[in-house]
């Protein structure tokens, strides 16, 4: 069981996790971007952090959609509206929540990632995010679906979301700047698919 308190405990962690990887995700997007990616994450998560005592006052759904507002407004990068989008969503899922059970947690992963899609025009295989979410998302709920509690089935949505980040060194990027680099893209890890491994990461030690 997932309360908001518990909640905003995760979102400072994702934060702290942003900010300690912010060297790491830019030389990704160096080597494929514009190398601004952790900047932008870091950047957008301080925001988030600066808002959270007023945030963590109100249930789930609103602790979540301020975040994602937090990250839309304050981060430039693709990666703001697209994560912005994400949590905006799954926000719109828990509205009213104080608590959620395995199954809400599923239900706010998939809207989140219709949101990105929606959003961003994309979908699983162009090497951005959504390779890291997707195949976690679909770990999650064959996980939950077969009885496992949340937090063994988040341990396997990480492992799925690991090997999605993995996957996003073989293919070509069709989707955002790593695209104009066609062919030659392959081969470099999709700086998106790690920031989302690693807020995953961060929801699955917080449960
Ligand atoms: P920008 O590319 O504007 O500098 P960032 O560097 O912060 O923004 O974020 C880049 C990441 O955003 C990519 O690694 C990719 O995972 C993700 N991304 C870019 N475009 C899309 C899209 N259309 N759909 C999903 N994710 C995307
Ligand atoms: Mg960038
Ligand atoms: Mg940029």
């Amino acid at each position: 069981m997932l309360d908001t308190a518990k909640m905003a405990e995760i979102i400072r962690a994702i934060a702290e996790r942003m900010e300690a990887e912010k060297d790491y995700l830019t030389q990704l997007d160096n080597e494929i971007g514009d190398g601004d990616h952790g900047i932008n994450m870091a950047r957008g998560f301080k925001a988030v952090l600066d808002k959270l005592p007023e945030l963590e006052n109100g249930d789930i759904g609103a602790l979540l959609k301020g975040t994602g507002m937090q990250l839309v407004s304050n981060v430039g990068g693709a990666s703001g509206p697209l994560y912005g989008t994400a949590f905006m969503k799954a926000g719109n899922v828990l509205k009213g929540k104080s608590e959620m059970e395995a199954a809400d947690f599923a239900a706010a992963l998939e809207a989140a990632i219709g949101g990105v899609k929606l959003r961003g025009k994309s979908t699983e295989g162009e090497k951005t995010m959504l390779d890291s979410l997707t195949p976690a998302y679909k770990a999650l709920a064959a996980a939950i679906e077969d009885g496992a509690n949340l937090k063994d089935a988040m341990q396997k949505a990480v492992e799925a979301a690991a090997g999605g980040v993995e996957y996003t060194k073989t293919i070509v990027a069709t989707k955002g700047r790593a695209s104009y680099l066609g062919e030659r893209s392959i081969g470099h890890q999709d700086p998106g698919a790690t920031s989302s491994l690693f807020i995953l990461q961060e929801i699955e030690k917080g449960l």
